[in-house]
């Protein structure tokens, strides 16, 4: 059998071990199982180097949304939002749990649920706007 190895880019190294800080292990295990099972089971088909490809593209997007909706929460809060609702990208790819969480409205200081939920989760999130 042969060794396969999965390169992780320093940055995405990051946003792992602060997903461990903020107790989201199960994330994390399951985006790394996710990406190493990918590996092993299309490895013959498309070639070790396709798969890399596809494994990093895949960590970096969901490293992309992270930050994207942390950084979208801390706009909110800058300009005196109190509450984010939770937008799920609704189609034939969205999971159960992301399609329950949809519509659903937080505190602005409520990051337990904040998107992505999982790997490969689209989610986004929108401010509330308080009507006068
Ligand atoms: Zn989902
Ligand atoms: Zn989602």
């Amino acid at each position: 059998m042969s060794k396969i190895e999965v390169e992780i880019p320093d940055h995405i190294l990051k946003c792992l071990e602060g997903l461990i800080r903020e107790n989201k292990f199960d994330d994390l295990n399951e985006a790394v199982l996710t990406a190493i099972i990918h590996t092993i089971v299309h490895a013959d088909r498309y070639g070790i180097d396709s798969v890399k490809k596809k494994v990093k593209k895949a960590l970096e997007l969901y490293d992309f949304f992270t930050n994207q909706n942390k950084e979208s929460l801390e706009r909110y809060k800058e300009s005196g939002i109190k509450q984010w609702k939770f937008v799920a990208t609704n189609d034939e790819r969205t999971c159960e749990e992301c399609r329950n969480m949809d519509g659903k409205i937080f505190d602005i200081d409520d990051v337990k649920t904040l998107p992505p939920l999982h790997f490969g989760c689209r989610c986004t999130i929108t401010p509330i706007v308080e009507k006068k």
